[in-house]
């Protein structure tokens, strides 16, 4: 079988596994099928911005052309540090999409996927954003209104816990399982008067306090890599091998591993 599109990020849903499917010219091929099986993504040198499909020859932000780079609100400074929005000051980039994306209400949280890290997400993107992280446990830990909000709280919370992933060792195997409830409880304590002082400084009731459920989250792999090599596009035309699994944004093939986020608007069959 084939299919030829322009890559966007894998579809997930929460299952137990994960089921992931490759969306490619408008149909979504089912991958979790195809795990243990020989498979080929042909890269046919052709990229298309993934917001105007203008032909670029080089992709910027994960997919985007030049000038949507320089121009849309998703691809401005403030979407990797949520702390500096500002929407409010006015000078956003696009209101409409300040307003649908950022003036919404916000989860910060903690996850497990290789080590404890806190992050942020809109609350329609859970649990969408932790599989896209390959994050194995979560817990949610407070409810804002506002994009701004939860970069403040996690810039007070990454002074403990680090905000990033660390995808090598994600794609090493299983994390080892983290108490995050006990973690949230040390953070709240370790920076309560941050956390109470910001609190002052805002409306009645816009920081929620949350006692939510811890989520585990599995991934379908049968195999994980003693190494993570990772394979890219611009360095070859065909990436291919046998598929281990699937986590996070990320193919494990049996030679490698591909993120296929970072070659969004790349042109590709895949062979199966
Ligand atoms: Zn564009």
């Amino acid at each position: 079988m084939h299919h030829e599109g322009n890559l966007r990020k894998l579809k997930s849903q929460l299952m137990n596994p994960v089921e992931y499917g490759m969306p490619l010219n408008k149909v979504v091929v089912p991958l979790n099928p195809l795990i243990g099986k020989y498979i080929s993504l042909q890269y046919k040198g052709l990229i298309n911005c993934i917001h105007c499909g203008r032909r670029t020859s080089k992709s910027f932000s994960q997919g985007y052309c030049f000038p949507c780079m320089r121009s849309l609100a998703e691809c401005d400074t403030c979407i990797v540090r949520p702390e500096t929005c500002h929407f409010a000051e006015g000078s956003c980039r696009d209101e409409k999409w300040g307003e649908t994306n950022c003036m919404q209400d916000h989860v910060v949280y903690l996850a497990n996927s290789s080590a404890a890290k806190v992050g942020i997400t809109r609350s329609t993107q859970v649990p969408t954003r932790w599989i896209d992280q390959g994050a194995s446990q979560t817990l949610p830990i407070f409810k804002v209104g506002t994009r701004l909000l939860s970069g403040k709280l996690e810039h007070i919370l990454r002074q403990q816990v680090s905000d990033r992933t660390d995808w090598r060792k994600m794609l090493k195997g299983e994390p080892k399982a983290i108490d995050l409830r006990a973690l949230r409880d040390q953070l709240f304590e370790a920076m309560r008067s941050q956390i109470e002082s910001l609190i002052r400084e805002e409306e009645d009731g816009a920081i929620e306090w949350l006692d939510a459920e811890l989520l585990d989250i599995r991934y379908p792999v049968l195999e994980y890599p003693e190494k993570a090599n990772p394979l890219n596009f611009d360095n070859t035309h065909e990436i291919h091998g046998r598929l281990m699994g699937i986590k996070g944004q990320y193919l494990i093939l049996d030679k490698g591993v591909v993120n296929i986020r970072k070659f969004g608007g790349y042109r590709i069959r895949l062979s199966y």
